[in-house]
């Protein structure tokens, strides 16, 4: 029996949750955000099964090759542009799609000799002030882009939120307010609303949505739980137990010897560890779960181990053990990690085995 970390990916739960985003911006197109691995879930494989998608969202030319290399067909937008003139003919070649959030950009595109024109997505920046065009630039730039004949026309007109999980934030109106405001009357299709912006901002749906944590099942909100939203968490992150000890009151466990057992006890030791992205500051006291049932872990999480404490509950070596997934919503994890879910999906290493059911 394999004793690898596996995280499950749970195919109904990925296709549940893309038709309910559907249903709640109906109008709208989705661009799913498949960056770094598809959140952890595995890029080509996500991108296989949602072939419904109106177009694929990836942060960099490298993960959008990936994609091209694995037979995708649909339109791929690169959210973080391209950097350079040179990555232009690439760009074309393998007909993807630019953000384009800056003017040096504009320039190169419009500069450039391509062999055919390409699909712009033009990022102001609204009040996030990361990237995007400056809000005086935009009419201009919007100018200079309809009349180029490097770029296919609609042009995409978009934005992003910085304080969407949040839905007392004033920040998100404003965003709103400014961005409205300056394409009024412009021609080309609207995409505002990240997972949150889908699920707390109807009026931010536009011509097409940007959904990425959403999708694999997990609430972008700040107080959220998944199923509060109607989503349906897609990985089960879980391990195996490979000992069990008995510990007497008093012994101290791990590096560290960070924890004292109060009274006698068992420990599972179980097959994971910060090498395989389980947070390693995970406290004392996180939960997993053991034949569904909750146990602390005590003690430090080391590179490959964990050790639980199981009281005199009969668990065995080999059982499962559940580090998120089930009834242990990995935003449960991340709040007792001081974290929030994307980083734990994403932190996930290439040591566990993504198992799709
Ligand atoms: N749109 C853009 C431009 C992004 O950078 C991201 C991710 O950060 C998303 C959409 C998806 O965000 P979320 O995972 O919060 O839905």
């Amino acid at each position: 029996m394999s004793r690898r970390p596996i995280a499950q990916i749970n195919i109904d739960a990925l296709h549940h949750n893309f038709n309910h985003l559907q249903q709640i911006a109906p109008q709208s197109k989705i661009l799913a955000v498949l960056k770094a691995n598809a959140y952890g879930h595995g890029l080509l494989a996500v991108a296989e099964q949602l072939k419904v998608a109106g177009a694929f969202g990836v942060a960099r030319i490298d993960e959008a090759l990936l994609l091209r290399a694995g037979g995708v067909v649909k339109p791929i937008v690169l959210l973080e542009g391209f950097f350079h003139a040179d990555e232009l003919p690439q760009i074309v070649a393998s007909n993807l799609q630019v953000v384009v959030h800056h003017l040096s950009q504009v320039d190169a595109l419009l500069a450039a000799e391509l062999e055919a024109p390409v699909h712009v997505w033009l990022k102001i920046d609204s009040g996030m002030h990361r990237l995007g065009i400056y809000p005086e630039q935009f009419s201009e730039v919007y100018q200079r882009l309809m009349a180029s004949s490097n770029v296919l026309k609609p042009l995409r007109l978009m934005t992003h939120f910085a304080c969407a999980d949040e839905p007392d934030n004033p920040t998100t109106s404003n965003q709103l307010a400014l961005f409205k405001q300056l394409i009024a009357g412009c021609e080309g299709e609207l995409s505002i609303a990240n997972s949150a912006g889908v699920l707390a901002w109807p009026q931010s749906h536009g011509d097409w949505i940007r959904p990425g944590l959403a999708l694999y099942g997990v609430s972008p909100m700040m107080d959220g739980r998944s199923s509060l939203h109607g989503l349906r968490p897609v990985m089960t992150f879980s391990s195996s137990v490979i000992a069990v000890r008995q510990v007497k009151k008093g012994d101290k466990v791990g590096y560290g010897a960070s924890w004292t057992a109060p009274h006698d006890t068992q420990l599972a030791v179980v097959a994971i560890g910060y090498g395989d992205g389980y947070p390693r500051n995970a406290p004392s006291g996180t939960p997993v779960l053991i034949n569904s049932k909750r146990y602390p872990i005590v003690g430090r999480v080391s590179m490959d181990m964990t050790t639980v404490d199981i009281g005199n509950d009969n668990v065995q070596i080999g059982d499962q053990v559940v580090l998120w997934g089930e009834t242990l919503a990995v935003e449960e994890i991340a709040e007792l990690v001081q974290t929030i879910p994307y980083e734990l999906l994403c932190n996930i290493t290439s040591r566990v085995q993504l198992r799709y059911v």
